[in-house]
């Protein structure tokens, strides 16, 4: 297209758009609900002229060539001009691109598809991504739906919806988005695991794990945990690896003279894969897991007296959070339970004392809250909630290991960075 000829385009297209605002101009005052309508409606209509115009010409310009099956890599003859709807961000545009066919496949193909990276749906790169994010925050069933209603241009069948989902979630899955940069102060890793239900294997562990700077200081509010830049990992079918990308991640966020904490609620395989992973760690037991095991030291010290109980509780928390465990693990071994109950009581005894011996060094809560380590995993058990249990466990769901693979990856990169931009993965996952 020369310079005169696309002034005379530009001008068409401006004057419809002049007509347009003449046979919908309101007399006077229309309300806001109005104006806005108007405004989109007219707004959709000439970018989707706009859109319609490039996209079509494009395809009808595009010249004759020798291609490649993409199939069998043999040669292939040109067919025809073929017409398809293409899904584009401004709506659904009909164009007629060459098709070309090979004989030994019997299929044919359009290499302008390919060019511009359509996936299922023939949907275009912003379009795939846009489904991914919405595939990513709502179930599938209710895409189409939330589509319509936030007033999208276009809207897809949910099989379709779901299937570029999991495309975007597979391309995130085998070439994770960029990490991020190193830490200014500690990092911390915590690991933890979540059961989903599966059609075939019934309840299966899912894994996540969280990186990210501890700030004692923040409050919970997003922008505060944005500055704790955190990166989240998960996996059913990678579940195996969870734990040592988020370790591999800490190690490479570490800044040299601080520590990396890594958190855990007592499970063995958790410590067990921070040893393997992590070989410089201060390992830290969530506070609260060694207070639920207080708790119970506490109704087996006064099984029938609730108040001193409590009291006892409330006094050995404060101890362990601000003394820590030595004090109590002596205590532990020097009660006699005697009486009626005793027999329970020397069992709860022995299972404790072994707890706190077990974990003494994942205790000292003190030096781990002076040196501005978290003493908690609860930003793991967030984690947990945001990253699976939030789209995975909502009523009547049931995941194929493999289909819920790909969403757990687009969801922790989603979460890790909600400003990703999806397009470059959306292209990563066509299909032909
Ligand atoms: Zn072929």
């Amino acid at each position: 297209m020369d310079c005169q000829q696309r002034e005379a385009k530009i001008r068409e297209l401006a004057e419809a758009y002049a007509e347009r605002l003449r046979q919908v101009w309101p007399e006077g005052d229309a309300d806001i609900t109005e104006i806005e309508e108007i405004a989109e409606r007219v707004g959709a209509e000439t970018s989707r002229d706009f859109t319609e115009e490039l996209v079509r010409k494009q395809a009808e310009a595009e010249p004759l060539r020798k291609t490649a099956c993409p199939h069998c890599a043999g040669p292939t003859h040109y067919k025809s001009r073929y017409e398809q709807e293409v899904v584009t961000a401004l709506g659904r545009v009909r164009v007629r691109r060459a098709y070309y066919y090979c004989a030994a496949c019997q299929t044919g193909s359009c290499p302008l598809d390919r060019q511009w990276g359509l996936g299922a749906g023939n949907t275009t790169p912003t379009v795939q991504a846009r489904v991914a994010v919405l595939g990513a925050w709502v179930p599938y069933t209710r895409v189409p739906q939330v589509t319509r209603q936030i007033g999208m241009a276009w809207c897809l069948d949910v099989k379709t919806s779901e299937l570029l989902t999991q495309r975007v979630g597979a391309a995130l899955r085998q070439s994770p988005a960029a990490p991020l940069g190193p830490a200014e102060r500690s990092v911390a890793v915590a690991v933890d695991g979540v059961f989903l239900l599966t059609r075939r294997e019934g309840w299966k562990e899912a894994r996540c794990a969280v990186v990210y700077e501890p700030d004692g200081d923040a409050s919970r509010t997003p922008e505060d945990c944005t500055g704790l830049h955190k990166e989240y990992f998960g996996g059913l079918a990678d579940r195996e690896t969870v734990l040592a990308r988020a370790c591999d991640r800490a190690k490479s966020r570490q800044n040299p003279g601080a520590s990396v904490a890594a958190l855990g609620d007592g499970a063995h395989w958790i410590w067990e894969g921070y040893a393997r992973h992590l070989p410089e760690r201060v390992e830290i037991l969530d506070f609260y897991h060694a207070c639920q095991h207080l708790a119970r030291v506490a109704h087996a010290r006064h099984p029938a007296d609730a108040d001193a109980a409590a009291t006892w509780l409330s006094e050995q928390r404060h101890e362990l959070r601000h003394i820590g465990p030595w004090r109590l693990l002596r205590e532990l071994q020097a009660w006699e339970p005697r009486g009626k109950g005793s027999t329970a009581a020397r069992k709860v005894r022995a299972e404790e004392t072994g707890y706190f011996t077990r974990n003494l060094e994942r205790m000292d809560y003190p030096r781990y809250a002076r040196s501005g380590l978290p003493i908690g995993s609860g930003a793991v058990e967030g984690a947990c909630k945001h990253l699976v249990t939030a789209r995975f466990k909502q009523a009547g769901m049931r995941w194929g290991i493999e289909t819920a693979e790909p969403l757990i990856h687009l969801r922790a990169a989603l979460l890790t960075n909600p400003e990703l931009d999806l397009r470059s993965y959306a292209q990563a996952g066509t299909i032909h």
